[in-house]
Order: structure tokens, then sequence, then C-alpha cells
């Protein structure tokens, strides 16, 4: 995500800190750098124009150029302008959800966009968190009588969540479908009920009008709009049809999990004026994301977004075995099981690619990983070297000599060198852990990072 912008950001501001004085000429050079790299990373042009100016004039204030770290309060602003321009934080404070539901149940959120945009995928994905994550009861159901089998999909992703859908009648159209669908939902006590629109190749006015007639049966609480995030300026004119139609909520970009360029992400609020409520990260149907504008601009500027990293953590540790770990590490008893689940844990949580966006100065660290072959395999290829040891190797590594390396090797589709480099790493962070021994354990470790 955002890669081409975050690493040309990044060089100006290794510039703007390495010098101890700017004059006005240095920060307008800096902005003439920073407006380069918006356009090169697809924002729209007045976009990033008001963004610059508004930076600048921030900038070259006095206070700015005489203050003791002059790069570090232009990167401050740069940053500051950069939540406001992704929205703000009114897309929800951090813990705030961010669809508006409070109505008279059953809540109805219209799911609205092109075909292929992703829509169907993002229905079952939002409907999967506001079940698990807000206890809500849902019901899904497909309005999209265009496309053969949109609605066939739609219950193949809904078992697949646990959601119900509502039983298909050949023939019927949308507007009745909707109708039966929310008659459904109240029988059912049904919280929230998810409609999932057709799409259509372009936008035009037969798909407007029916966008507009099954909003007035249905009296949505969100109109959520999926735009695929690869369109770049594409998806904000595509929201920007659509808002001038029907009234849309908010927007759910998808596909950002391939988006190196990231100009939709930061033009849609400026352009539209509508927030992006959901991030679509992949294929898999929990790859979605609350959009926090904050936590945003932190991974474009490579400060990496170590709250979304410490919640993801939260989500998929076991947290009995991370501390069960962390007490055996204390003792020194650090083996190859508890490296196996440490590496286990790395996986789940979206491998290294994933940790490398979101912690700060990752981004250079896995740079430097992938320079020397370090990568999501390697992790693979680990989990499975440890897999060919013996219970015994396993809590006592110092057993393996030549012959049971080889063993293992063989065992495991690896050589006996990839071998040695897992059992270094395991020396290492052996020895690292001895280290925050001495320095008193984690509190004391905790102590010494304030
Ligand atoms: P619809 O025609 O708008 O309903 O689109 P679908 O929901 O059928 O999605 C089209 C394709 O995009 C499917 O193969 C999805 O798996 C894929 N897709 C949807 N959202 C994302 C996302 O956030 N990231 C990635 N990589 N693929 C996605």
């Amino acid at each position: 995500m955002f890669d081409t912008l975050s690493g040309n950001l990044g060089s100006v501001f290794d510039r703007l800190r390495g010098r101890g004085a700017l004059s006005e000429a240095d920060v307008r050079e800096a902005m003439r750098e920073i407006r380069v790299a918006l356009l090169e990373a697809d924002v729209a042009l007045p976009v990033a124009r008001d963004f610059i100016n508004r930076v600048t004039e921030k900038a070259v204030g006095a206070a700015v150029l005489k203050s003791v770290k002059p790069g570090q309060q232009v990167v401050k602003i740069v940053n500051d302008e950069l939540v406001a321009m992704l929205g703000g934080d009114d897309a929800g404070a951090a813990d705030a959800a961010p669809l508006n539901l409070d109505v008279r149940p059953p809540a109805v959120v219209m799911m609205v966009g092109l075909q292929g945009s992703g829509k169907t995928t993002s229905t079952a994905k939002i409907g999967k968190l506001l079940k698990e994550k807000q206890g809500k009861k849902v019901l899904m159901a497909s309005l999209d009588v265009n496309r053969p089998a949109a609605q066939e999909q739609l219950k193949v992703l809904g078992e697949q969540v646990q959601i119900a859908t509502l039983p298909i009648i050949p023939g019927q159209q949308p507007v009745d479908i909707a109708r039966r669908a929310l008659e459904a939902a109240r029988l059912q006590n049904v919280d929230v009920l998810m409609l999932d629109t057709a799409g259509r190749l372009h936008v035009d006015a037969a798909l407007m009008a029916e966008m507009k007639a099954v909003a007035a049966v249905a009296t949505p609480a969100e109109v959520l709009l999926v735009v695929d995030a690869l369109t770049g300026q594409d998806a904000v004119n595509v929201a920007q049809n659509f808002s001038d139609e029907v009234p849309l909520t908010g927007v759910v970009l998808t596909r950002m999990d391939g988006d190196a360029r990231g100009g939709a992400a930061l033009s849609m609020r400026a352009v539209t004026g509508k927030p992006i409520k959901f991030a679509g990260t992949g294929e898999k149907l929990d790859a979605i994301e609350r959009f926090h504008p904050a936590r945003v601009a932190d991974r474009i500027l490579g400060m990496g977004d170590v709250v979304s990293l410490v919640e993801r953590a939260a989500e998929v540790i076991d947290k009995e075995e991370a501390e069960k770990a962390a007490q055996r590490m204390m003792k020194g008893q650090f083996d190859m099981n508890d490296l196996r689940m440490q590496l286990n844990q790395m996986q789940k949580m979206g491998g290294l690619g994933m940790l490398a966006g979101m912690m700060p100065g990752m981004k250079k660290a896995k740079a430097a990983m992938e320079a020397s072959g370090v990568n999501d395999k390697v992790l693979v290829h680990m989990d499975a070297i440890i897999g060919s040891m013996t219970p015994k190797e396993r809590a006592r590594p110092e057993l393996l000599n030549a012959k049971r390396k080889k063993r293992v090797a063989a065992g495991s589709g690896t050589s006996v060198q990839d071998v040695n480099k897992l059992l270094k790493m395991h020396q290492e962070m052996g020895r690292a852990m001895k280290q925050i021994r001495k320095m008193g354990g984690i509190k004391g470790l905790a102590s010494l990072l304030g």
C-alpha cells in the first residue's frame, strides 16, 4: 500500500530532517518535491495543489523556521495535513463504529458500485465484521438480477461466513426482492440487512433509476459505494457520479492490497466529500479494515501503523500460549517449539510484508531482509525444518550434530545451510532474551523504552 508515495516522501523527509536550519527556499523546494510525489501517486491535481498551499502556508512561518528542529516540524505539518486530506478522524474515533446503525432495526446497509469492484465480496466481509465484532444478527440479500449467478455467489459467501441469505426466487425484480428482504428481516428479528445491489460496467441512467427505486423502498441507514482503488482517479469519478444521484454515506475502497500509488484513497474525501469507511485488503473474507485516516497517514509517512499492528496481534495471538512462551523465555528456556510458535504467529499476522507496512522503520528493514534472502517462503521453510526435528531435538537443539542436520534438511526439503541459518537465528534470539533478562526482564525493558 502506498509504497511509491511512501518511498518518495521518505527521501524528501530524510533530507529535511538531516538539516539543522531551514530557509524558506529550502521549504519551498521540499514542497515542490512533495507535489511531484503526490502527482506521481495519482492524486487529483487540485487536491495536490491545495495540500501544498496549506502546508507551505504553515511551514514558512517564523515559528517553524526558527524552531530547534525545523525539519521535524515540517514533517509534522505534512502529517497533519495528510490526515485531513484522508478525511480527518471523522470516519469514526478509534473504537467507535464507522457505520451509523442506530435506527429501528432492521438497519439497512445498501451496497452499490460498478461490476467487478468487489461489491459482493465486501458485502460478505462487512456482514462478517458486524456479526463477529458487534454481535449483530445479519441477513444478506442480492438484488443483482443482471449478472447470472450473482445471487448464487452471495449465497455461497453467506455459507462461508455463516450468515443467512434471502432465499432466491428466480425472476423477481430488485425492488420486490428488497421488499421481501425487509419483511424477512423484520420477521426474523434481524439487526442489519445488507442489500447487495446490481452493478453495471458503467454508470448509466438505468442503474441510477434502479438504485433510487431500491433506496426509496429500503430507506437505508447506510449507502456504501464500493470502488476499486486500482482504478485511481476513475474510482473518484465514479464516486462523484454516484453521489450526484444517490445519497452515499461512505465509500469502501477495495484492492488496497495491490495499490502502490494510493491516488484514490488520497483524493476521495477532498473531491467527493464522502468518507472512506473501509479498505479491502485481499480476497479472503477477513481482509477488510476500518479506514483510520491518522493511521493510514502514519503508514504513508513510514512511521508505521503500530496501533493496527497491536490490534491485529491481539486478534490472532493465543494469549495463554504467548504468556507461557514469555515466561519460558524469561527463564532462558526458549526452545524450537517456542520459535515455531513465533514463526506461525508472524504468518498468521500476514507475513513479513504486512508487518513491514505497519511497523515503524520496517520498510527499510524489510528491504534489507529481502536482499539477504529472507521472505515469506523462508518462514514456511523454517516451519518445515522444525517440523522435521524430533521432540528431543526441538527441546534441545544443541543435539543437532552434522548427521542429524542432514536428516532434518532432507526431511524438510531444505539444505543443511538452511538448518544452520535457523539454528543461528534461534541462538541470536536466545542471546537477545538473556540481555533483556539482565536488564530486569520485560519490565526493565519497558521502563527503558519509556
Ligand atoms: P462485484 O462484481 O462488485 O460483486 O465484485 P466481486 O465481489 O465479485 O469481486 C470481484 C473480484 O475481486 C473477486 O475475485 C474478489 O475476490 C476480488 N476482490 C474483492 N475485494 C478485494 C480486495 O480488497 N483485494 C483483492 N486483492 N481482491 C478483491
